[in-house]
């Protein structure tokens, strides 16, 4: 595996993908899902030049924070336990995964106990209906939407989205099409922190159709990394 090379692949995907759309590349931001890898390797990415990681689980990641230091930019992108919200606020820049009006108000009530100022918060919208994955139902939505716009230290910014896997991209289109729909939106009524918000949408397999569907942030694991040793 060659990170460099790697990285420089994913780039030219992400940039012939915004060019068919007419979009420009800067508005795009990877972020490398470094779950399960070793700290060694994210050390090399960091060198390769990522810096921003994509961790899912809060333990695994306070470990490598810890030995790539904080120059680094981490965003939370699995489920978040309400036991490991303060650990989470520690440890994170980013948390893309808020699915809950009491998973909020726990966010913002550690933030305050943490001396925390702010803390940017997306939050993960489940347009499938899948019982097993996390995300809020988008019937919940507007009251999570207006529950945040009283939080002084969580700051909304943006929109995330992890839909079915499907080998068929066009299966998986409509998903990153209504997502943006929902934020365009909000945005309307100007319910992000800042600017029109972000989406963080695609991955390895489906990253350029997102890009088509105004994806502002994607989120690359294997790509880069090559294959997980354990399968989440
Ligand atoms: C693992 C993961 C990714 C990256 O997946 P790849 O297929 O390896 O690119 C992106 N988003 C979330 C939420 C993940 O859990």
């Amino acid at each position: 595996m060659n990170l460099n090379a790697n990285l420089r692949k994913v780039t030219e995907r992400i940039a012939r993908a915004a060019e068919r759309t007419d979009r420009r590349v800067e508005e795009i931001k990877l972020i490398a899902v470094s779950k399960t890898q070793p700290a060694e390797l994210l050390r090399e990415a960091y060198e390769a030049g990522y810096r921003t990681f994509g961790e899912n689980k809060v333990t695994e990641a306070e470990d490598k924070v810890s030995q790539l230091g904080l120059t680094a930019e981490w965003h939370l992108i699995g489920h978040l336990q309400s036991n490991k919200a303060r650990k989470a606020v520690r440890i994170f820049d980013v948390i893309q995964t808020l699915d809950s009006v009491e998973l909020a108000a726990r966010l913002e009530r550690v933030c305050v106990e943490e001396g925390r100022q702010s803390l940017e918060v997306f939050v993960q919208v489940d347009l499938a209906g899948e019982e097993t994955k996390s995300g809020i139902p988008e019937t919940l939505l507007d009251a999570l939407v207006e529950f945040l716009s009283r939080c002084e230290r969580l700051k909304f910014t943006g929109l995330m989205i992890l839909p079915p896997f499907s080998e068929d991209l066009e299966e998986i289109r409509p998903y990153f099409i209504r997502l943006r729909e929902i934020r365009d939106r909000l945005a309307k009524d100007g319910a992000f922190h800042i600017g029109s918000g972000e989406l963080s949408m695609g991955m390895s397999h489906d990253f350029e159709i997102a890009i088509e569907e105004g994806a502002t942030i994607v989120r690359v694991g294997t790509s880069i990394f090559g294959s997980r040793q354990t399968q989440l």
